[in-house]
């Protein structure tokens, strides 16, 4: 019998039994797209496979208008990691970095750290940014603490990514909701942490979802719920690039303009897409005065 392997989906599933609700991504095309863009270093890959599953997971249980992002910025080697999921399964990545980079990232050994988890619409400006503690060493542990205190219900997340895949795994405990013995649903997220930590990193990312979950859980009735697809893409526009020019003002671009021959080349770190724009061009995006025009601009 053929195989099919499931990949570029968001899975959510419910052990019924045990009251808990889980959210499985498992990436490949898409993954490799964001991989292939830079020679990242293994270490940094790694980190950056496990914040591009972490973004789409956390799309998973909330009802998202626009986009979430997973970023970090430190002062360290490690200067920027970025991902974000929008709302209609788009994905993208990237990381900055100075070599040599430490052989593991330890997140709370970075100099100057801070995370942040944005989910919201940026053009209607309705954001909400939430800073994750970095007193753990790995993301997913981080993780795993920010929801926990965010929405008041005990997680567990496991993150693993290699070249080709990139997989996360949420697993969030359900309220009570009377009736229960307390108790007994005490065991049972016991139970599903322990069942949860048998997973090794390569099963994690070599098994599709289905397989997986019932593997784990094949006791605990395990629900799955139809996938969601996932894929790559990026959101710059032609007019977002032209925003960003007019923010730099017209000394910055005419000085642009004389270095490069006449041509400014934009090309998009996420996607590769370029941008070019001419005198001509810029003359008539430094003419435009949008309503939204950055203060510094006014001279
Ligand atoms: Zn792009």
């Amino acid at each position: 019998m053929e195989t099919v392997l499931v990949e570029d989906v968001l899975h959510r599933f419910m052990l019924e039994r045990a009251g808990v609700r889980g959210v499985l991504v498992r990436l490949g095309p898409a993954w490799r797209e964001v991989a292939g863009r830079a020679h990242y270093p293994a270490v940094l890959r790694s980190v950056l496979g496990q914040t591009l599953a972490a973004s789409a997971l956390l799309t998973g249980n909330i009802k998202l208008d626009g986009a979430l992002s997973v970023e970090l910025k430190s002062s360290g080697p490690l200067r920027l990691l970025f991902a974000e999921c929008t709302d209609h399964g788009r994905l993208r990545g990237l990381a900055r970095w100075n070599d040599p980079l430490p052989e593991t990232l330890d997140l709370a050994a970075m100099p100057d750290a801070i995370m942040a988890i944005t989910i919201g619409n940026a053009e209607r400006g309705q954001r909400y940014q939430g800073l994750v503690d970095l007193q753990h060493p790995e993301l997913a542990s981080a993780l795993e603490n920010y929801f926990s205190q965010s929405e008041q219900l005990p997680a567990r997340i496991v993150l693993a990514a290699d070249g080709e895949h990139a997989v996360g795994m949420m697993l969030q405990k359900l309220p009570d909701e009377g009736g229960h013995d307390a108790v007994e649903d005490e065991d049972a997220w016991t139970r599903i942490q322990h069942l949860t930590a048998t997973l090794g990193q390569q099963e994690l990312l070599a098994t599709p979802p289905e397989q997986l979950l019932y593997r784990l859980y094949h006791e605990e009735s395990v629900r799955l719920f139809d996938p969601r697809p996932l894929a790559f893409g990026c959101s710059c526009t032609r007019e977002r690039v032209e925003a960003v020019l007019r923010s730099l003002g017209r000394d910055e671009v005419e000085a642009a303009l004389e270095a490069r021959e006449g041509e400014i080349e934009v090309i998009c770190e996420f996607c590769a897409q370029r941008y070019t724009f001419d005198r001509v061009d810029a003359e008539h995006l430094l003419s435009v005065t949008p309503a939204a025009s950055a203060p510094h601009t006014a001279q």
